[in-house]
């Protein structure tokens, strides 16, 4: 039994994990600001014993004692970390240099989130860990690409200078139960729409591609990827089925049986074009690969957003779309 920091714990990923970690007998401190993140997604836990949740921001320094941290703070979906770039630069930043501080202070093993986003829109496919990238250091994403970039440097400069043990994991776009229905992701937006019955909003000619994993098969790689011993280099975690925009949106309209129709709409300036991971590396040292079907997942997030619709006045809020001028014409 170890004490794990989780920080952004009250967020979609950081909810399910701490729901493994506490499975498995470990205790948890949360740390969040909630952000994006829902004390809904961790009510639950409230009153456990192996479960704290400390409400702060990262951006100042935390003193607690802690065995691991798994450092997830951060926005993650384009709408919410666009809407304060210069905060999302600092929590990647000066956040991550509070927690590798921590982690140096307690000889605490600490796992960064990382993303596909450091790959931007990729020259390269699928895309390997040794790519450097094609990445954008002034458009609209590179408050959270860079951020991300700045955060693995801190990561293996604290490994490689002061021999905190760090482990990077570069997560491809995951869903699931638990992400925000309003927070403008394809998934939730495209379900959501579908569920109220509106259009469905494919950004361009929705040929763009993503690779989607389900939470359950991400969180297994991730805590995978915290307990061996054999790499500290950055390790892909996603499904390396790749999809376009609008195969996902003609297969969430024929699962749910809704009536509603696709309908294009600008597209977000410096939107990748293709993105899927080689888990070459994942396979390799973690033995993991995702188990879990798009249309079994999604069938399970559908389920999900129904319960909420008839419990929780946050679904009746709209699905928020990209700002006009963050885009580019169709
Ligand atoms: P999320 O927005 O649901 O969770 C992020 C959490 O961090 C929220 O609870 C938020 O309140 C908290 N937070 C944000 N800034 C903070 C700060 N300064 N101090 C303390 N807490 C803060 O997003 P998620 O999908 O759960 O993503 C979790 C992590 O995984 C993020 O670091 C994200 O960049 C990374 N990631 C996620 C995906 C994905 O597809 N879900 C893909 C790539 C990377
Ligand atoms: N997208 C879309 N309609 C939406 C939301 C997103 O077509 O309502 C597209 C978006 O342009 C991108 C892809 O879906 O090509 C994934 O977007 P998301 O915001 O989920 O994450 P990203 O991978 O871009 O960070």
């Amino acid at each position: 039994m170890a004490t794990i920091v989780v920080t952004g714990g009250a967020g979609f990923l950081g909810s399910h994990l701490i729901d493994r970690l506490i499975a498995r007998g470990d205790d948890v401190v949360c740390v969040d600001n909630l952000f994006t993140g829902r004390k809904d997604n961790i009510r639950h836990l409230i009153g456990n014993p192996q479960f704290e949740f400390i409400r702060h921001d990262i951006v100042n320094p935390l003193y607690v004692e802690c065995d691991q941290i798994y450092n997830l703070a951060c926005p993650a979906s384009p709408v919410s970390y666009q809407y304060n770039p210069i905060k999302t630069i600092k929590t990647s930043s000066v956040g991550t240099v509070n927690v590798l501080g921590l982690a140096k202070r307690c000889q605490a093993r600490i796992l960064h989130a990382s993303t596909s986003e450091i790959y931007g829109d990729p020259e390269v496919h699928p895309q390997t860990e040794d790519y450097w990238g094609h990445v954008s250091s002034t458009g609209p994403r590179s408050c959270y690409d860079e951020g991300k970039r700045v955060a693995e440097s801190l990561c293996v400069n604290y490994h490689r200078s002061h021999g905190v043990e760090t482990r990077i994991i570069r997560i491809f776009n995951t869903y699931g139960p638990r992400m925000d229905p309003n927070d403008g992701r394809v998934v939730s937006n495209f379900i959501n729409q579908a569920l109220r019955g509106q259009d469905i909003s494919v950004y361009g000619d929705g040929s763009q591609t993503r690779s989607f994993c389900f939470v359950d098969d991400l969180i297994d790689g991730m805590i995978r990827l915290m307990d061996q011993d054999e790499t500290t280099e950055p390790v892909n975690i996603g499904n390396p089925v790749e999809t376009s925009m609008l195969e996902l949106a003609q297969t969430v309209i024929g699962l749910i049986g809704s009536q509603s129709e696709i309908v294009h709409m600008p597209l977000p300036k410096d939107d990748p074009t293709r993105r899927c991971p080689d888990i070459t590396r994942a396979k390799t040292y973690l033995d993991w690969e995702p188990r879990v079907s798009l249309a079994s997942g999604l069938s399970s997030t559908i389920d999900y957003y129904r319960q909420l619709r008839d419990t929780d006045d946050i679904w009746t809020n709209s699905s928020h779309q990209h700002e006009p001028e963050a885009t580019v014409p169709v």
